[in-house]
């Protein structure tokens, strides 16, 4: 069956695959789009207002150690859970964590409320979800296309300081090797010939190539350049126009591609079904065999699950059981429950957590925003939405936005903008706000309306 299949076969799906996870994800996403990251400096302390994020201090800085455990290695069988009021930031949170940990890191964020579907079990829902949030980056070879920038690998004996291979980046301007193209940045860089074989040393911190020879083999020359590289030797014609890409794609993608049932046409309907176990372990044993091979490694991603307290004591236990595995990715729990009872049981817990769960939680708090940071953040939102919004107009958005939700006055944004566009204007003015306020009803006033008029509606 197609889990069976050589890698190649399964990598050429890989890169089909990427696109349509790109757009999945944009639409996902959007509303956090404008987090770049958590905007910590280097001693993990948050700045006020940078990578998108704006104050939530504290949490910010939380989230930054906990993502220094996870680079480390240490964060193995626990999770986080970040508690507090609706729109506080907890998803914008998660999404800054998921974004510092790198481009390909896979990013799944979930309602606990969703798993209960009609169409797959719970655990399946669950398993679906892990899934996604764990990345396979495949290593494939493929051609080199004209005027492509292609990274040339260069062979860097170990040193004393560890470091193994240096790469160099340049613009193909015709089909060439591999080879030839390190040649050139050689010359470019020394104004010198090099051959195959010559010994160049490398400046480690500035990457610059400063001397060529086959004198400097001394091991103090070592110390000094900060190492040593051999140019490395491609028989010509043999890497001629080949390049390594990597491309990396998630467990569940290639359960699904793999799956005969659903195939890969349910990867744009997301309308995947239930997928057989013998599918998945056939895709494990198959990624393990290429982890050992070395054509693949596996990116632990985040899986943020918010909603947390509507997930039930069954699906507590699956949790608990897979956070065991080393490939599990970092489990991110939100809630805004304070004690409220587990779901399918009588008992009454902080956020509705067992208490075994809750043991093994890093908790975070997150607290309402100034009126000040309601404000930056709904900027950065303009910015991001490209709206041209007046400063009065800002401010009574920011009103606004304290006095309904931070999630509200962000909608207003693109309805005033249209408003705007109607108009023919040129930026987002105090009517165009008032306007879209009085159009679309925030929560409060949505629930006065159904007060004063509930006769009228079906019962
Ligand atoms: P809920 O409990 O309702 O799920 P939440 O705490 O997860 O809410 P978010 O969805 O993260 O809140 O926040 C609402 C909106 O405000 C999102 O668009 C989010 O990106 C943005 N936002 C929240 N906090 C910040 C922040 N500190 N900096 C920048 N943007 C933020």
């Amino acid at each position: 069956m197609a889990a069976a299949a050589q890698p190649a076969q399964l990598q050429t799906s890989a890169s089909a695959v990427q696109e349509v996870r790109e757009i999945t994800r944009i639409e996902r996403i959007g509303a956090h789009s404008h987090i770049r990251g958590l905007g910590l400096d280097d001693g993990l302390n948050a700045r006020q207002t940078s990578h998108g994020m704006v104050g939530q201090l504290h949490a910010r800085r939380s989230a930054g150690l906990i993502l220094e455990m996870i680079r480390e290695g240490k964060i193995a069988g626990r999770a986080v859970l970040i508690a507090g009021q609706p729109g506080t930031g907890k998803t914008a949170i998660a999404m800054g964590m998921a974004q510092a940990l790198g481009q390909d890191t896979p990013f799944t964020a979930i309602a606990g409320s969703e798993i209960y579907s009609l169409e797959m079990s719970k655990t399946e829902a669950l398993t679906q979800a892990f899934r996604k949030s764990i990345g396979v980056r495949i290593k494939e070879e493929t051609e080199i296309i004209e005027g492509e920038v292609v990274e040339v690998q260069i062979d860097r004996p170990a040193t004393a300081s560890g470091a193994k291979v240096g790469k160099l980046t340049l613009k193909t301007t015709e089909m060439e090797t591999i080879y030839d193209l390190g040649q050139k940045m050689i010359e470019s860089l020394t104004k010198e010939k090099v051959q195959a074989g010559d010994v160049v040393t490398i400046d480690k911190a500035s990457g610059r190539i400063s001397r060529l020879g086959r004198s400097f083999t001394r091991a103090r020359d070592y110390d000094a350049t900060g190492g040593q590289t051999k140019f490395v030797q491609c028989p010509e014609g043999e890497l001629q126009k080949r390049k390594e890409v990597v491309h990396t794609v998630t467990l569940h993608e290639i359960d699904v591609i793999n799956s005969r049932t659903q195939g890969f046409l349910a990867l744009f309907s997301g309308d995947t079904g239930e997928i057989k176990t013998e599918v998945r372990d056939q895709i494990n044993s198959k990624v393990a065999e290429w982890r050992e091979e070395g054509k693949a490694e596996i990116v632990p991603g985040v899986l943020f699950v918010d909603e947390v307290h509507m997930l039930d004591i069954e699906c507590f236990s699956f949790l608990n059981r897979a956070l065991e595995s080393d490939m599990a990715p970092v489990l991110i729990m939100a809630t805004n429950r304070g004690i409220t009872r587990i779901r399918g049981t009588n008992y009454q817990s902080p956020h509705g957590i067992p208490i075994d769960l809750l043991d093994r939680l890093l908790i975070i708090a997150t607290h309402p925003y100034k009126e000040s940071e309601v404000k930056q953040i709904l900027k950065i939102r303009c910015e991001e939405e490209d709206v041209e919004m007046s400063e009065d107009a800002l401010t009574v958005l920011t009103k606004i936005g304290m006095e309904t939700s931070l999630r509200y006055a962000i909608q207003l944004i693109t309805t005033a903008n249209l408003v705007c566009r109607k108009r023919k204007g040129l930026e987002v003015a105090v009517e165009d706000v008032k306007r879209v306020y009085s159009l679309f009803l925030d929560e409060r006033r949505s629930e006065e309306y159904l007060k004063e008029y509930q006769q009228e509606f079906m019962f």
